[in-house]
């Protein structure tokens, strides 16, 4: 029995149909599984009118209790989290096993949030006396929230979890080949409790809802994850309004594996970790740089694991990847696996779409890989890995910096003094050693360069949904 919801938009602590709506495919099926209903202007301006009196609202509450609300909502997801994760491989095509991890770690982003909210602590300036200086945040306003379709459900919570966190209301699109995700958040959080207009949901034509939002003077921040091209594009509007922003932008994220590490364990849990969510992760490990002296071993592992991993629909038990979230992916990897061998690139396995139904694309290595192919250069969002040998590890530090991105990086090495040539000299804004976990509720997630700016997660994420206002207080007029 299909568990995936009847969707709506969310505007005012109700839910709405709309004249038009535009179908949901299963990427592994290509068959319909929903009809979207798409936000007209009309429904863009009652969503701020009721984003203004959410705000008005929600500001007054005492931290402790919105934390409550966050609290409750997590707990409801807990209780749905096979319906939620059920909807979501629906969707997006992903084993059901890495959907219902999702699901665990979106509602980690609401309790981390919870408890960050009742931590927003000021400062007391020392002064002379008869004078008082206090520091204290305050929520920036109406949050515009733009999340992505490669985490459906927990890429929504980072951004709704923040807002709701440190006061503000917030009117989020969420993607439109992914709406299940989302709608599950706003429905934990409706039978929470939240007051209504304080998380507004909407969903149609990206461009027409950004332009919409970013023009509007209530509207206080831009949090957008996304490609690199768009936040470019929003980054620009948004400055015409001073309006700040919070960019999660691509990766393109190298891995320095070094001579001195456990090549095999190193080269399983690239294969292994590359294929999560078939590489459609800003965080994803892509572009491989491998002591000579270990390379054969680790590419001969590593394409082995990649070779064998259970490829399909991911409903179906033991299937570690799915297929791609949509047929644009399946253009894009094609056209850089062409232009990379074209450059003199060795294709070591996969490089191929899979059968003629759904967005299936074989788990791709690529050896020895010209700096002067494209996918050295552009995100490939996909399950392709780059693997190319270096001689050292000023090398490979020299070669992890020489693209625009700069979100992940990882190493892999035993050695005191490599991990701190790395943590120095790797221009990324989360290096992670012995590890390719990149991202935490409780750690600062975000990117340097063109991977965008500000802070998710952590204790430095909510102060994104937050301003500083300093108070001097004379005790008598001077
Ligand atoms: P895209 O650039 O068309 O869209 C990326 C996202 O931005 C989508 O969610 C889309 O709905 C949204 N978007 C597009 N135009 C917009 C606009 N004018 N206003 C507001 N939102 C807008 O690319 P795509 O084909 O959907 O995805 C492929 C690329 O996106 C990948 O190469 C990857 O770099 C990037 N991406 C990154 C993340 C991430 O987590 N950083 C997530 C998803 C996609």
């Amino acid at each position: 029995m299909s568990t995936y919801p009847d969707l709506h938009l969310y505007i005012n602590g109700e839910w709405r149909k709309t004249a038009r709506d535009l179908p949901v495919l299963n990427p592994a099926t290509e068959e319909e599984i929903g009809r979207l209903p798409h936000a007209e202007k009309s429904d863009m301006d009652d969503a701020l009118e009721s984003a203004e009196k959410g705000f008005k609202v929600w500001r007054q509450v005492a931290p402790i209790d919105r934390a409550n609300i966050l609290l409750k909502a997590a707990r409801l997801m807990r209780e749905r989290q096979e319906e939620i994760a059920t909807a979501i491989t629906a969707e997006h095509g992903k084993p059901l096993s890495q959907a219902r991890l999702e699901v665990i770690r979106g509602c980690e982003f609401f309790e981390w949030d919870a408890g960050e909210a009742t931590r927003t602590y000021g400062r007391v300036i020392p002064s002379a006396p008869g004078v008082r200086y206090i520091v204290h945040h305050q929520p920036i306003g109406i949050v515009a929230g733009f999340s992505p379709w490669n985490f459906p459900m927990s890429q929504p919570c980072r951004k709704v979890a923040g807002a709701i966190a440190a006061g503000c209301s917030i009117i989020l699109k969420a993607a439109e080949e992914t709406p299940a995700g989302a709608l599950h958040v706003a429905r934990a959080l409706h039978d929470a409790g939240l007051p209504p207009g304080v998380l507004n949901l909407v969903f149609g034509t990206p461009a027409e809802i950004s332009d919409y939002l970013i023009k509007q003077d209530q509207v206080r921040l831009v949090a957008f994850t996304g490609s690199t091209a768009v936040g470019r594009h929003l980054t620009i509007l948004a400055a015409q309004h001073m309006t700040p922003v919070l960019m999660e932008l691509g990766g393109h994220a190298p891995v320095i594996v070094c001579e001195d590490t456990d090549v095999e364990a190193a080269a399983l849990s690239g294969a292994v970790r590359k294929m999560r969510n078939a590489g459609q992760v800003c965080t994803s490990p892509t572009r491989f740089f491998v002591h000579e002296s270990i390379f054969d071993e680790y590419l001969e592992t590593f394409v082995r694991r990649a070779a064998e991993t259970v490829v399909g629909n991911g409903v179906n038990s033991g299937v570690e990847m799915g297929p791609l979230a949509n047929e644009r992916r399946v253009e894009a990897l094609t056209d850089l696996v062409e232009d990379a061998r074209a450059s003199g690139a060795e294709v070591m396995t996969g490089g191929n779409k899979i059968g003629d139904k759904g967005y299936f694309f074989e788990p791709t290595v690529l050896a020895n890989v010209p700096d002067t192919a494209r996918v050295m250069q552009e995100e490939p969002f996909g399950p392709l890995a780059m693997i190319n040998p270096v001689g050292s590890l000023d090398e490979a530090i020299e070669r992890a910096n020489s693209v625009p991105y700069g979100l992940a990086a990882y190493g892999f090495t035993n050695r005191a003094d490599y991990v701190d040539r790395m943590i120095e000299g790797i221009e990324a804004g989360n290096v992670s050693i012995n590890t390719l976990e990149a991202s935490l509720p409780e750690t600062p997630f975000g990117g340097v360069k063109s991977s965008g700016y500000g802070r998710e997660g952590g204790t430095e994420g909510l102060h994104n949904y937050m301003f500083t206002k300093n108070v001097s207080h004379s005790l008598s007029i001077d």
